[in-house]
């Protein structure tokens, strides 16, 4: 048995994981990556927001992702029927970046990785966390089991779980913990977009509503590859009938945006599926450990929140630890938890606004209100930690009070053309 020491150890090489690697080593820090798949691999979570570019800039991973040539995202575009709601970040409220990318997760994840590599970082793929035991100072013992099949052990001062769905350290450790999402599913894949219109329009990254809790994703790459899924209460998912190809093409036909474009195409894969994603945990740190991206909490696909929330808890868990090693103090659970979950909470609240409706009434309701749109667009961006934007500060009531607004308006519209 293989016995190693590092200062950190980084559970999973997925945009969580390559990030807060990437920092850590640049501020001369020991790390250790152990990831269990072989590279490249098949990833959900494909629609970035502009906020996770500050965190690849500040890692050094941008100018290798920008080499890639992935498709660029400018916003998103929302539709319900006739209508459309557009958003465009360069017109949101506040500071920040305005665009991102749409990208193949495959590809993506594995320029960050391949980057990592050629920083020098000792990244190790297709090993496998089996078992972490904690000392009582807060440093570990890891076991891994690698390719060969070996078993080795990782001494480390302080683990960084951002094993994903693996969920390494709330499974060792019981701290998984039921999400305040209701249950959805969703059902997925790839096309060769071989009827993708010109210009724009076949580039554009939408969102269909078919229903008020169910909503088609469109999402072109730059490959001439297009993302199309599908997210709804997973009685819904369950109930289209046949194999995981035929209910989604049923989805697909549904759809009057989206039909005849996608009409004849293939799916490149049969279609995944995955029941009730929402998660999360009893608590976001420990002594000797954080947990980030989706090991720790995932709310829904519906605002592209996922990977952005797993690159700010990765880049904010290196910074943390880095600080703390500089001999300041740190204290986890304002810095860290209290910090993580202001963000989460925000964002909570709009992908339950949306599937109560209330959101999607402030998004189609005309005339628009530019000052509404640019604060919700900031949102949407993932800036959901500028109190500056009073659709940050007052999440909570904001959105269903403009919406109960905006009922009685048409209410007392109607009432006063009935009279
Ligand atoms: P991951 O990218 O999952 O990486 C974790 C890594 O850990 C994996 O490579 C895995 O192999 C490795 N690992 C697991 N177990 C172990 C182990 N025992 N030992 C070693 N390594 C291990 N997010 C968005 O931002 N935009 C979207 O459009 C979007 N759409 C989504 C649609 C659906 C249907 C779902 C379910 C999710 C979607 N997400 C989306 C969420 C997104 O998939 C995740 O939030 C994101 O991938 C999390 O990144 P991560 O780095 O935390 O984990």
């Amino acid at each position: 048995m293989l016995k190693q020491q590092t200062d950190v150890l980084i559970i999973g090489a997925g945009p969580s994981g390559c990030v807060a690697a990437s920092y850590l080593h640049n501020n001369n820090i020991k790390v250790k990556v152990v990831e269990k798949s072989k590279f490249p691999r098949f990833v959900i979570g494909e629609s970035l927001i502009p906020r996770v570019m500050d965190h690849f800039e500040e890692a050094g991973l941008l100018e290798s992702l920008k080499a890639m040539n992935f498709e660029k995202k400018f916003g998103a575009r929302f539709i319900r029927g006739e209508e459309i709601c557009e958003f465009d970040f360069s017109e949101k409220f506040g500071e920040g970046w305005d665009w991102t990318w749409q990208v193949p997760r495959a590809d993506f994840d594995n320029t960050l990785a391949k980057e990592v590599v050629n920083k020098g970082i000792d990244l190790e793929f297709e090993s496998e966390v089996l078992d972490v035991v904690f000392n009582e100072d807060g440093s570990s013992i890891t076991t891994v089991k690698n390719k060969e099949g070996d078993i080795n052990e990782i001494h480390a001062r302080f683990i960084i779980d951002s094993s994903g769905y693996g969920r390494v350290l709330p499974r060792i450790l019981k701290l998984d913990a039921p999400s305040s999402i209701p249950e959805n599913s969703s059902l997925f894949s790839h096309v060769k977009d071989v009827n993708r219109p010109e210009g724009r329009e076949g580039v554009l990254i939408s969102f269909d509503i078919l229903e008020t809790k169910v909503w088609l994703w469109v999402i072109p790459f730059s490959n001439g590859n297009t993302s199309i899924g599908v997210v709804g209460p997973t009685s819904f998912i369950n109930s289209l009938g046949g194999s995981n190809a035929e209910a989604l093409k049923e989805v697909i036909n549904r759809s009057d945006f989206y039909r005849d474009r996608f009409k004849d195409v293939d799916f490149l894969f049969e279609p995944h599926k995955i029941e009730n994603y929402s998660c999360s945990v009893t608590k976001l740190c420990g002594p000797g450990f954080t947990l980030t991206g989706n090991s720790s909490e995932f709310l829904d696909p519906v605002f592209s929140s996922g990977v952005c929330f797993a690159t700010e808890s990765g880049m904010l868990s290196a910074k943390l630890f880095l600080k703390e090693l500089q001999g300041e103090k740190v204290d986890w659970d304002k810095e860290y938890t209290e910090y993580m979950k202001y963000g989460v909470n925000v964002f909570a609240t709009y992908v339950k606004e949306w599937y109560t409706g209330n959101l999607q009434t402030l998004f189609f309701h005309r005339p628009e209100n530019s000052d509404v749109k640019k604060k919700i667009c900031a949102v949407l961006a993932g800036y959901v930690w500028d109190k500056e934007n009073s659709f940050v500060k007052k999440h909570a009531h904001v959105i269903k009070n403009m919406a109960y607004m905006i009922e009685m308006g048409k209410t007392m519209d109607q009432e006063s053309y009935d009279n």
